[in-house]
């Protein structure tokens, strides 16, 4: 399936985006990785079987001025985009009273302008060639709102509105839309968190380090990408929050504020 597609992955250099890079590889794709960490992209490209079908791109996706060069360098380079998979993100552990407007923006920059622009960069090419799937990773968060994560929600909650009418727009046009919600995913995501005074929360939370291995998020993804899915969730029991909103609303209003990990 993926043989030969040229898939652009942002946030390459850990976590989700790394082990979506070793499995499409596997599967024989040429890839595009970009994250700012160049050290942690070229080592994973040497990891990888074939590195010789890997192009390190590396960027900094919240700094909106680089974003359409990054991707014309990128189509310069590697002729097209077949798949762009949004992944790059940050999270929060403040409250939303403790978090500056200016971090309010830097979230939604990265987990939500970022994507958009990267998406209205390659879209014009897929349409071109009437074939392409832009992947979206938002979250369990992109549901249900916890405490201490206020504009990551927001981000999560925006990017799924968006990319679910962005698919409506894009019906019979050859290039689809997967949108991805985790759940709890053992990666560095709350060691990067953004913390007090615009640092990082330096700390893994207990759930992400009791959460689902990375490689095993990345096969289900890649699987569901494969499937031409609409929307996947995966993870481990909580999951199962995004259909408890839904159907038991008053239910998941006063479980989370005690259930909230730290
Ligand atoms: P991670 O290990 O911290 O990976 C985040 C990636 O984003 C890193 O490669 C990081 O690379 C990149 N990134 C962050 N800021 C960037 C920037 N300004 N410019 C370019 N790249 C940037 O966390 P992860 O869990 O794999 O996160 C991947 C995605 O999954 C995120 O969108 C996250 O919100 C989502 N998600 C994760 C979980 C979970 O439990 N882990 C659950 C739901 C959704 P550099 O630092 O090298 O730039």
């Amino acid at each position: 399936m993926f043989k030969d597609k040229v898939v652009w992955i942002t946030g390459a250099s850990s976590g989700i985006g790394e082990a979506l890079a070793e499995e499409l590889a596997k599967q024989g794709a040429l890839l595009v990785l970009t994250a700012r960490r160049t050290e942690r992209l070229e080592a994973l490209k040497q990891r990888l079987p074939q590195p010789g079908k890997v192009l390190v791109l590396p960027g900094d996706l919240q700094d909106p001025s680089a974003i359409a060069p990054l991707a014309e360098q990128a189509e310069r380079l590697v002729g097209k985009i077949d798949v762009l998979v949004n992944n790059a993100g940050i999270s929060q552990r403040l409250t939303a009273l403790e978090t500056p407007l200016d971090d309010v923006r830097r979230l939604m920059e990265i987990n939500f302008f970022a994507p958009v622009a990267l998406t209205n960069a390659v879209l014009p090419g897929m349409l071109k060639r009437k074939s392409g799937q832009i992947v979206i990773i938002s979250s369990v968060a992109g549901y249900v709102g916890t405490p201490k994560r206020s504009s990551y929600c927001a981000s999560k909650h925006a990017v799924r509105g968006y990319y679910d009418s962005l698919r409506a727009e894009l019906v019979d046009t050859g290039v689809g839309v997967t949108i991805v919600c985790p759940g709890y995913i053992n990666t560095e995501i709350t060691e990067h968190a953004l913390s007090a005074n615009g640092q990082q929360h330096g700390i893994k939370d207990k759930s992400i380090q009791n959460g689902l291995a990375p490689e095993k998020c990345a096969k289900a993804i890649v699987d569901a990408m494969a499937k031409g899915k609409s929307e996947m969730a995966i993870g481990g029991k909580e999951v199962l929050a995004i259909y408890a909103k839904r159907f038991f609303p008053k239910l998941v209003e006063r479980v989370v504020p005690k259930a909230a990990p730290g």
